[in-house]
């Protein structure tokens, strides 16, 4: 049997209930055995707009929060790698590692669009077959459709959970529980992350 994985790529800052969501029920669709929750080194479209928890405690927060889920882990190869993160160089790593596995991007609905603008995109392309998770009963974003990707779409519980709120919420003292898994909310306390918020 071809291993089939999953990579669903983020800044994780924090990571939340949407996330996690959106990938077992992606790995449930598409019969993934297992999907890695990619937590990016320097996001290179947000590091200039904010400033980013750093990749350790990002990291140790997505360890935290998948922690006895079957078939979903944390992945540290973009903050092995170092530098800015780019998802080319991480499919072509991983098809490295796992010569014989299929690879599936896993993306959130309101990525899509912006696919065509990442670094080397083509070699996206060729390297995985795209999962878009989706609004419900939106249709396919036309710049994938048109460009020849191999798309799945899979449809989950749209979660209005993002992590900027949940940055604002923390800021503001309001309750992070139930949005970010118990063991998440802990880590995110234990770090002092978001100025100790949650
Ligand atoms: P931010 O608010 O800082 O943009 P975010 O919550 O969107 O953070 P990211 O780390 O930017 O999280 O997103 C990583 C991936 O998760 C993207 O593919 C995005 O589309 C997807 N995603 C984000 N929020 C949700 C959600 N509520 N449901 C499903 N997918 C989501
Ligand atoms: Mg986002």
């Amino acid at each position: 049997m071809v291993e089939k994985i999953g990579i669903f790529g983020g800044t994780f800052d924090p990571i939340h209930v949407g996330h996690l969501v959106a990938a077992v029920n992606s790995r449930h669709a598409m019969g993934l055995d297992r999907v890695v929750m990619m937590v990016a080194n320097v996001p290179w479209q947000k590091a200039d707009t904010r400033t980013v928890s750093t990749a350790a405690d990002r990291l140790a927060l997505v360890e935290a929060a998948v922690g006895g889920v079957e078939g979903v882990e944390a992945g540290s190869l973009e903050i092995d790698r170092g530098g800015e993160s780019y998802t080319a160089d991480t499919l072509v790593e991983m098809r490295e590692r796992h010569r014989e596995a299929e690879l599936y991007l896993i993306i959130g609905w309101d990525v899509a669009p912006a696919l065509t603008t990442w670094e080397r995109y083509e070699e996206v392309q060729k390297l995985a077959t795209l999962v878009v998770v989706n609004r419900p009963g939106s249709p396919p974003p036309r710049q994938l459709t048109e460009r020849g990707w191999r798309v799945a779409e899979v449809t989950v519980p749209n979660l209005e959970i993002s992590s900027s709120d949940l940055r604002a919420r923390a800021a503001d003292g309001r309750p992070l529980d139930y949005l970010i898994p118990a063991a998440g909310v802990r880590c995110i306390r234990a770090r002092k992350m978001y100025a100790g918020g949650g």
